[in-house]
């Protein structure tokens, strides 16, 4: 038999929230003209009921990603970033597995701002994001840890990987100009790469230690990668 060929009759009831439909609440009954006007009232209650629980936890969830949501650049905010971290850090010290930090500074950036503007300076922010995302794999984190820096986790990933994705991160960021107002506008970045290893207890003892390397690649000249010891 066909898989409806019991129905013999329908209530459709559209899901509306502030005019808009954002669902259909159906029910199939095997008696003909099964639906009084009593119970399509009571029908049409329920679905009120449903489409407001369903708007409330679209809200809710809306909340919750903006909450850990960097809004000029689109990626995880610091808190967000850190929170999802630990639990992917606990996890790799759990089952003794690889784990690394990538942090990305930008090059002489208040110089950007300064020649080109603030606003200017923003879009580069968010493309700079943009590069670095196209780079990376969907396990791993990214996320603004300050004003021009983003942090990038990659969890299971060996040194050498670590070191493979920071490259290509270097030569994305810097591969094209950004086009701003018909402006060319260049950016480089300077990387910091770290690895766990026995004595990196706690993720804020990885990212220290990438913060540092991102240092020694500022002053060995910028754009460029170096890696903690
Ligand atoms: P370095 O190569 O040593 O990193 O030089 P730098 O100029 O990038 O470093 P510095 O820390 O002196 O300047 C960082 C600049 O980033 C200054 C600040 O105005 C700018 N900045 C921070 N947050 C934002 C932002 O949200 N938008 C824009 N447009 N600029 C920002
Ligand atoms: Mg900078
Ligand atoms: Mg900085």
């Amino acid at each position: 038999d066909p898989p409806h060929d019991h129905i013999r009759s329908w209530l459709g009831i559209p899901l509306i929230v502030q005019e808009k439909v954002i669902g259909l609440l159906a029910i199939d009954s095997s008696n003909p003209n099964d639906f009084s006007e009593r119970e399509i009232e009571i029908a049409s209650e329920f679905a009120k009921q449903v489409a407001s629980t369903l708007e409330n936890a679209r809200i809710l969830q809306e909340t919750q990603t903006r909450a850990v949501t960097d809004v000029l650049t689109g990626v995880f905010n610091r808190r967000g970033l850190m929170e999802l971290g630990e639990v992917e850090f606990t996890r790799a010290l759990a089952l003794n597995r690889p784990f690394s930090a990538i942090m990305l500074d930008l090059d002489h950036f208040k110089i950007i701002n300064d020649t080109h503007g603030h606003a200017a300076g923003d879009v580069c922010l968010h493309e700079f994001a943009k590069r670095c995302k196209s780079c990376i794999r969907e396990i791993d984190y990214i996320g603004r840890y300050g004003g021009e820096e983003l942090i990038i986790l990659l969890p299971d990933a060996h040194m050498k990987a670590s070191m493979n994705i920071a490259e290509r991160l270097r030569i994305a960021i810097s591969k094209s100009p950004i086009l701003v107002d018909n402006k060319r506008i260049n950016i480089t970045a300077s990387l910091g790469v770290a690895c766990k290893d026995e004595s990196t207890y706690s993720l804020d003892v990885l990212i220290a230690r990438a913060d540092q390397a991102m240092y020694i690649a500022k002053h060995n000249g910028r754009n460029r990668v170096a890696i903690s010891s």
